[in-house]
């Protein structure tokens, strides 16, 4: 699929504004940055946001936590689609500044390969990729 346009795309359009609502619930005290997550699977929209500590080294982003409440609820097959929104990026921040970081792109690779990442960017826009747009060659072992 690439990164072209989808933003008028009223499915993406509508969980890219639930992930800028989970972003609100945020606790970014440390970064400001306030990042929200929704990801779409088979029973439904699974959202969360950044989750900061003050070891930093804790920390855990948004995408990592919907992923997992995600799966918490029993939706672990066939994620289909994961937004991400982050509401204190400012209006010129390039890409990279919205990007799923790489541990994230991890778990993506593992949890989701054949998600769509939809990316809300600074300027209003949303960027569609593949899993594997976002890490190319990423490391996973066979099951079974
Ligand atoms: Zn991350």
């Amino acid at each position: 699929m690439g990164d072209s346009e989808r933003g008028t795309d009223p499915a993406i359009a509508g969980l890219v504004s639930s992930a800028r609502a989970a972003a609100e619930l945020a606790h970014a005290p440390y970064s400001g940055f306030r990042v929200g997550a929704a990801v779409l699977g088979a029973t439904g929209v699974h959202t969360a946001a950044n989750v900061e500590n003050a070891s930093y080294g804790l920390s855990l982003c948004a995408e990592r936590a919907a992923l997992s409440r995600a799966l918490a609820e029993g939706d672990g097959e066939g994620i289909r689609a994961i937004a991400v929104a982050c509401v204190d990026a400012a209006p010129d921040s390039p890409l990279g500044e919205v990007m799923p970081c790489g541990a994230c792109r991890q778990w993506l690779a593992e949890l989701a390969p054949k998600a769509d990442v939809h990316i809300a960017t600074a300027d209003g826009g949303v960027r569609t990729f593949t899993v594997d747009d976002l890490l190319p060659h990423a490391f996973v072992l066979r099951r079974g």
